[in-house]
């Protein structure tokens, strides 16, 4: 007893010794901030304010990161603050998060599914302290990569699929051939609010927030026009203003995905957004032209329809357009409710030849840093 109490102050010293910052979470407070090769070094690529990031290393008010995939680099910290905190109080444990999403799931009848910490990674956190989690699998080194994505919206219910295909993958790795990043709960403020929201707990709809090159111009116009201002499709203050966008739009940086799968309900149909019919190189419309085959080949598997549904200011296929990522929206039939595992089950080999479809792109747009700076 008494050594293991000498172990822990040893421990809780030399933590103490390795500074205030180190293997904890930092959140960028610079609106760009350089990444170097070593204190004051050489520049390597930039960062950009609201992401967040685990210390590996600190010296001299500098600190090592892991900018990008695999790519590591020191910033200044006098452009970071530590990520204890939201403007909400203090962020939420990955357990606490998990408990309370096992009582939702047990209210929605979802009884074949829970929520395990130590499945998810969880780096970034929502306005009420949430974290966002995700998870990567298949090979952490392929160059393709389809990003999932559950409950964008959370009164649609979604997230039942995303926590089932986290619960098949875990035993089953092998059904994933590139690689897979999935995210399960993108607004889990909307989803612990009673009754669940469409909005997230700023009431913005991250779906009309993400930062589309047209945002400042139409997001606002459209919102008044379109939908009288109706607070479900709030667009926010300014584009990717939200923590939940943030996440997203970081993810999307650092896998690069050459496509992305969002699950809505109740319209029942799969759309492809992705760069307008006219435009384009041969590569381009190649990617295109595949993408589409896959659409058309997931409706007929999964007995869904194939419709081309418009796009938005702030919504993911716009953002997909302007990046040249083929968007998919897959639209449930209804909300999942009692019919989630059989719905599943439905929907689940179409999925899995689309995650398993390589469509042959690395879009080049997220590797031009003048283009990734209007993103941030
Ligand atoms: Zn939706």
């Amino acid at each position: 007893m008494k050594k293991s109490l000498i172990f822990l102050i040893i421990f809780l010293i030399s933590s103490a010794l390795n500074g205030a910052f180190a293997s904890e979470q930092i959140v960028i407070t610079a609106d760009r901030l350089n990444v170097r090769d070593g204190v004051w070094g050489k520049k390597l690529g930039k960062v950009y304010e609201g992401q967040q990031f685990e210390v590996t290393e600190e010296k001299e008010e500098w600190a090592k990161i892991e900018y990008e995939l695999g790519k590591f680099g020191w910033i200044s910290l006098d452009y970071a603050r530590p990520a204890l905190h939201t403007i909400a109080g203090k962020n939420i444990t990955l357990s606490q998060f998990c408990a309370q999403v096992d009582t939702e799931f047990k209210k929605l009848g979802w009884k074949n599914i829970s929520c395990n910490s130590d499945d998810w990674q969880a780096n970034w956190h929502s306005e009420k302290g949430q974290p966002l989690i995700y998870k990567v699998f298949g090979n952490e080194n392929s160059t393709h990569t389809t990003l999932l994505i559950c409950s964008v919206h959370s009164d649609e219910d979604t997230t039942y699929h995303c926590f089932r295909f986290m619960q098949l993958l875990r035993s089953n790795p092998e059904l994933i051939q590139h690689r897979l990043v999935l995210i399960p709960l993108l607004n889990p403020d909307g989803f612990f609010t009673q009754p669940r929201t469409r909005t997230n707990a700023n009431g913005v709809d991250l779906n009309r927030n993400l930062p589309t090159k047209d945002w400042a111009s139409l997001a606002h116009r459209q919102w008044k026009w379109s939908y009288q201002k109706n607070p479900r499709y709030n667009p926010g203050k300014t584009a990717g203003s939200e923590k939940e966008n943030q996440f997203l739009v970081s993810l999307i940086l650092k896998y690069k995905p050459d496509k992305i799968v969002s699950l809505h309900s109740p319209l029942d149909f799969i759309d492809l957004d992705y760069m307008d019919k006219r435009e384009g190189d041969k590569a381009l419309l190649a990617i295109r032209k595949r993408a589409w085959f896959q659409a058309q080949s997931f409706a007929k598997q999964s007995g869904t329809r194939f419709r081309d549904y418009r796009t938005f200011p702030g919504s993911l296929g716009r953002f997909g357009d302007e990046w040249k990522i083929p968007i998919y929206t897959l639209e449930f039939p209804e909300k999942p409710g009692n019919q989630a595992a059989k719905e599943f089950e439905r929907f689940k080999s179409a999925m899995l030849e689309l995650f398993n479809t390589n469509l042959s792109t690395q879009p080049t747009a997220l590797n031009n840093e003048q283009d990734k700076d209007q993103l941030l």
